[in-house]
């Protein structure tokens, strides 16, 4: 996908005030510090259209942008920052829970995975919770270029067979790095397909 435009529309806490929903949405989120911003900078070839911190917890807003004029690309904020991991998701945010259960215009969320990390708890029960309410999303494995290929493959098994502990099949999943741009094409097209579906 070629980015023509990718522009700020709007930061809020309410669904109600989320632009009309009109267009195709995509949002993202994960851990905090798991890499979205860079993740969504480097998606829309934009450098600051998300801002990178290094200061985990700081957005608490559900942030449009808009793509191409074309479809709503939304950041929500990050959990499971430090202590307030122990109150998991509940604290973390109603409103996202409502923003993900009402928005009806949402086609898919990306939840971002540290791919140097085990498998976390927060993670997988958020994936649980998108399932049992029939969320789509897929899994969005972020700073692979911190990781050698071996590594990599390592990780990336341990993960599946976790998975499928529980699940029948691995969600879908991409594999990327905001360095090097890896796994944009595929994100993107992924995008561009179910947009036309
Ligand atoms: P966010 O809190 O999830 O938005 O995370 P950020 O995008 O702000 O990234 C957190 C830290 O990880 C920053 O220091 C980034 O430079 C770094 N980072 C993010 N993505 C990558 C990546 O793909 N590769 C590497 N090496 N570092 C990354």
């Amino acid at each position: 996908m070629v980015i023509h435009s990718a522009e700020f529309v709007i930061s809020n806490t309410e669904v109600d005030k989320c632009p009309e929903p009109k267009l195709a949405e995509y949002a993202f989120i994960g851990r905090s510090n798991v890499g979205k911003s860079s993740l969504i900078n480097m998606l829309t070839n934009h450098k600051k259209l998300a801002k990178t911190s290094g200061k985990p917890g700081k957005t608490q807003l559900i942030n449009h942008f808009i793509i191409n004029k074309e479809w709503f690309l939304v950041d929500l904020p990050g959990y499971g920052y430090a202590k307030a991991s122990k109150t998991s998701r509940k604290k973390w945010g109603l409103f996202i829970d409502e923003y993900l259960l009402t928005r009806e215009n949402l086609l898919n969320t990306f939840i971002l995975i540290d791919s140097r990390l085990e498998p976390q708890k927060i993670d997988v029960e958020f994936m649980e919770w998108c399932a049992t309410k029939g969320l789509p999303f897929s899994m969005v494995f972020t700073k692979t270029d911190k990781l050698s290929a071996v590594e990599l493959d390592k990780k990336l098994a341990k993960y599946k067979r976790e998975m499928l502990k529980q699940w029948e099949v691995m969600p879908p999943f991409f594999v990327t790095s905001s360095v090097s741009a890896k796994g944009r094409d595929e994100v993107m097209n992924y995008i561009a397909e179910i947009n036309v579906a």
